[in-house]
């Protein structure tokens, strides 16, 4: 089947990825992991979230900064996570403790409208939708882009979630 991206490239699709990090210098890392994702072969940023300060979630660790981004991609879905896998390695990404400090961290949130249950690639990502930190950024570059699963777009994900538990420790950098 032939898709097109947003800006209608063949065979392109629209991506959605989180960046986060809280060790070292997590703003200039962030920065220069979104132009070394654009300049990946396949891949090209289409808009950029600002830069969110969020509290940590999991052991005790400093804030977070943390963004998302849009992208244009003629790569798979698997293929594009091995390539921000290795973006993460070339920022010293070292796994410890499961949610634990990291220089960098990117995640495939959305791949265009796909559904991909696969052993260590599951899209939409299954945190997604309960994860303010990543929700407020993604919002405010793709507010109408709808689940895939859910059916409903991250603008109401993000009020759904706020109706539950008030949205708090997301604080906009600029
Ligand atoms: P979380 O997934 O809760 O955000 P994390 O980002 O800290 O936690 P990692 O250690 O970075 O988790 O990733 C663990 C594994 O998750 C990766 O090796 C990767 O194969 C797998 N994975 C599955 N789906 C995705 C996805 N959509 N994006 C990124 N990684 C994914
Ligand atoms: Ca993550
Ligand atoms: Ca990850």
């Amino acid at each position: 089947m032939t898709e097109h991206s947003a800006s209608g490239k063949l065979d392109w699709v629209t991506a959605a990825i989180a960046l986060g990090g809280n060790l070292g210098d997590s703003h200039r890392i962030l920065l220069s992991a979104m132009t070394a994702i654009d300049q990946a072969r396949g891949i090209q940023v289409i808009a950029r979230s600002p830069l969110y300060k969020t509290a940590p979630v999991g052991p005790p660790q400093p804030d977070y900064l943390n963004a998302c981004i849009l992208v244009e991609t003629s790569l798979t879905p698997r293929a594009l996570l091995q390539q921000l896998l290795t973006i993460e390695n070339q920022f010293g990404r070292v796994r410890q403790e499961r949610w634990g400090a990291r220089s960098l961290d990117l995640d495939l949130l959305l791949f265009s409208d796909q559904i991909v249950d696969l052993p260590g690639l599951t899209v939409p990502h299954s945190r997604l939708h309960e994860r303010p930190f990543v929700l407020i950024p993604l919002m405010n570059i793709a507010p109408q882009w709808p689940h895939p699963i859910f059916g409903k777009t991250i603008a109401q994900l993000v009020d759904q979630l706020s109706m539950t538990t008030p949205i708090t420790g997301v604080e906009r950098l600029d």
